[in-house]
């Protein structure tokens, strides 16, 4: 071989080793996306929020590290909408998911196009879009609501029972998803926790962990509901009121039919008999009122504990398998929940403990630590964020806006002022009525359209919410303002 050829063939050998380089470093470059959801937790239920009721070190350690988002909100406060909002970034009226109906998983939406982009995908944990997954190489999930113990979870392959309890086997399953993906491409993997969504059963460690001890109470508890509106008056989602046996844990006495069981669980107890040193009382009036509180909020916190715990778990493994500096890590919730503020549980309201979603995210080469953001931030906008992070171009018909100028804790000249929300069940499950609103960083504005009635408050001087403004001759010119911004989001966001 001439000396010549030799140099052609090493030139060539450098080039071939460059171009495999080449197309191999993008891929290596772009970052894993780990997205954790939960079902009804409520950000003032985690001590990074400022928590009063219950300590989540896992999770404080996660915003420790990376970005916690203060005014965060979901644009329809309930579990299958918000799904929707999430996989596409898009609100409801243009994904098609206004209440429980079905999904349409032909639609673009982030699995989807993160997975044609070369990413490994799949879901895990609680789905609720009545479809079956689109776009994702693995799917794993619970049918419906699911259950806590031993649950079954549909695949491609048909059902399986995984023995044991759901926030254990969930994580399990995120677990085994980092050890058995293709490790030559970067995952985007969706693990979506049922807890702590009614009915609030917890494991027998996390059970005894809270079970006697004594919860604070909200301020608002005991809202009279004064100079709200109707709609509030009329809702059947009250801690006190509607509360039923079952949601307590009452046990049925022995010896009734399915059927009568089924109906004695299903009655709000007007007296509970509880055992108190020894001694056998009977509650009622304001102790039975208190102790339903109680109660309630026992279970629903000994199941964020279990995803606390598990939290932490996961990041451990994910830490101890080299993942933890390439992967953008979100937490999330698909909305707030109330824990008796206004005497209420559930969602669906506008009001802030309702809609507010935590969002915690860790992605140490481009979030710094202790990082914090009050700016407006919407579950439209996760989608065009995981897009990003991932270096694909946001689609045009995208509503959400890419959360990324907010990691470095900057407030963006351009960031909304302002977003909109929207509810449609009318009367919904709790005989919840339909509503529409806006919120800025200080005012909220909701209209009732099927009572014709509206609800204004000042966020700053009155954050609970619970004078309303709207008759209020000092709020008119602030009134036409939200009118008018109400007005704007709607012709923009194509909402007629
Ligand atoms: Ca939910």
């Amino acid at each position: 071989m001439s000396k010549s050829l030799r140099i052609v063939r090493a030139l060539v050998g450098c080039l071939m080793v460059l171009v495999a380089a080449c197309a191999e470093s993008p891929k290596h470059d772009r970052p894993n996306i780990l997205f954790i959801m939960t079902d009804d937790h409520a950000a003032h239920a985690i001590s990074a929020y400022g928590s009063r009721v219950n300590s989540t070190p896992h999770l404080d350690r996660l915003a420790s590290e990376g970005i916690r988002l203060d005014r965060c909100f979901a644009t329809n406060s309930i579990c299958t909408p918000s799904r929707a909002t999430i996989l596409t970034g898009k609100y409801s009226h243009k994904n098609g998911v206004t209440v429980f109906n079905e999904f349409d998983g032909s639609q673009p939406h982030v699995a989807r196009m993160l997975q044609r982009a070369g990413y490994y995908t799949g879901v895990v944990g609680k789905w609720h879009l009545t479809s079956e997954p689109t776009g994702f190489d693995r799917w794993t999930v619970l049918p419906g609501q699911g259950i806590y113990q031993d649950p079954v979870f549909l695949t491609p392959k048909g059902r399986v029972t995984k023995p044991g309890y759901v926030t254990d086997v969930i994580t399990d399953m995120a677990i085994d998803f980092l050890d058995t993906r293709p490790k030559d491409q970067p995952f985007f993997l969706m693990c979506h926790h049922k807890a702590p969504h009614r009915p609030w059963e917890p494991d027998e460690k996390h059970r005894a962990l809270f079970a006697g001890r004594q919860i604070p109470e909200p301020p608002t508890l005991r809202d009279n509901y004064d100079t709200r509106g109707d709609a509030l008056r009329e809702n059947k989602q009250r801690v006190f009121d509607d509360l039923t046996r079952r949601d307590l844990k009452i046990a049925a006495p022995l010896g009734l039919s399915a059927k009568s069981r089924n109906a004695w669980l299903d009655t709000v107890p007007t007296e509970a008999t509880v055992i108190s040193e020894g001694q056998s009382i009977t509650l009622r009036g304001a102790e039975l009122q208190s102790w339903k509180y109680q109660r309630y909020m026992q279970d629903y916190l000994a199941c964020v504990q279990s995803v606390d715990d598990n939290i932490g778990r996961l990041m451990g493994e994910l830490q101890a398998r080299g993942l933890a500096e390439n992967t953008l890590v979100v937490y999330t919730s698909d909305q707030g929940f109330f824990l008796g503020d206004h005497g209420l549980y559930d969602k669906r309201f506008m009001y802030d403990p309702s809609i507010k979603m935590p969002f915690i995210a860790r992605w140490p080469q481009h979030i710094k630590p202790r990082t914090t953001s009050g700016s407006l931030a919407i579950n439209a906008d996760f989608a065009p964020t995981f897009l990003e992070a991932a270096g694909i171009e946001v689609p045009s018909d995208v509503q959400g806006t890419s959360l990324r100028p907010l990691f470095t804790g900057a407030v963006p000249s351009s960031w909304r002022q302002s977003f909109y929300y929207r509810y449609y069940h009318d009367p919904g499950d709790h005989n919840t009525r339909a509503h529409y609103g806006v919120r800025t960083e200080t005012h909220k504005l909701i209209y009732f359209p099927t009572k014709d009635q509206w609800e204004l408050f000042d966020l700053v001087r009155d954050p609970d919410e619970l004078r309303n403004l709207v008759s209020d001759p000092a709020s008119e010119s602030l009134l036409a303002t939200l009118k008018a911004e109400l007005a704007r989001l709607r012709r923009d966001l194509d909402d007629r």
